[in-house]
């Protein structure tokens, strides 16, 4: 007799990078409708899901811990309890993978959107999730959400989830925050802005040894569509256009080096490689393996 499961085993997986341990850990994932997508045809955008046995979008949402000559750092922080109740998992995966977030000395994050930067802090009364970390991102971040002019010329939605939200995130790191414009940011990985999304939006390429992963952060939120259309946007990229060319410039970039790649809406556990297709790419997720030595 067996006790049936009614969880699944914690949302945690190892990737050795040369000398450096990369750690997937699933924050869940966010429902939605392709209604938020832009510069696509919807129907065509619908066939490719349908196309790919995914009959509605679902965007997996995942941080990565890197443990690196000694310091652990994760590069970004999931959705906390902000967002939907199908997110919100890092604290706890991180705890059943053993792992200590009063450990964790620094926090890079790719960008201030709620379901990257809303796992800093509890946002039911702003206490500091990683209380021993140093917050580090590119500096257009902070200018762009805590810039009041900026702010007015969004909706009411985007005020609150992007701009208010954003700043009750960070502003408790104030103090521990250190901004950048590139270069190496943490030992072994090194800061590859690719802005558009947002202003500040930035890659990080993690290398040791012949080793290399490119984090690509939010250049895809659905996979299967924007790797077909890779002009594909989304109604949040705060400059589409601009966006759109970064993507197309990582795609290249990734595609032509055969560089590893991950991403925190690339299906969980999310390692792959991009591979050319007509105009188009198409991504081919990475075996898993049981032993990551
Ligand atoms: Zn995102």
């Amino acid at each position: 007799m067996t006790t049936p499961p009614s969880q699944q085993i914690p949302g945690i997986y190892h990737r050795k990078i040369g000398d450096i341990i990369v750690t997937a850990v699933s924050d869940g994932y966010l429902d939605g409708s392709l209604d938020v997508m832009r510069n696509v045809d919807l129907d065509a955008a619908h066939q490719v899901l349908k196309d790919a046995f995914r009959p509605a979008r679902r965007t997996s949402v995942n941080a990565f811990l890197i443990q690196s000559r000694g310091r652990t750092a994760i590069v970004d922080t999931g959705s906390g309890n902000y967002l939907l109740p199908t997110a919100g998992m890092v604290q706890r995966n991180l705890a059943r993978a053993g792992i200590d977030a009063k450990s964790i000395d620094t926090v890079l994050l790719t960008h201030m959107h709620p379901d990257h930067s809303a796992g800093l802090v509890d946002m039911s009364n702003g206490a500091l999730l990683y209380p021993n970390a140093e917050l580090v991102m590119h500096e257009n971040e902070p200018k762009h959400w805590f810039d009041d002019g900026a702010m007015a010329k969004s909706d009411e939605r985007g005020k609150k989830l992007y701009f208010q939200a954003g700043r009750e995130q960070v502003e408790p790191y104030r103090k521990r925050t250190r901004l950048f414009t590139g270069g190496e940011v943490f030992p072994g990985v090194t800061a590859v802005p690719s802005l558009g999304h947002t202003p500040g939006h930035t890659a990080y390429l993690i290398a040791s040894g012949k080793d290399q992963l490119m984090i690509w952060g939010d250049t895809v939120h659905v996979p299967e569509v924007q790797t077909a259309f890779p002009e594909a946007g989304m109604a949040f990229d705060t400059d589409l256009a601009a966006a759109a060319a970064a993507r197309k410039r990582m795609f290249d970039r990734v595609a032509s080096d055969g560089t590893l790649v991950a991403g925190m809406h690339l299906h969980f556990p999310s390692f792959a490689r991009l591979r050319r297709k007509g105009n188009a790419y198409e991504l081919l997720p990475e075996p898993w393996v049981h032993e990551f030595e």
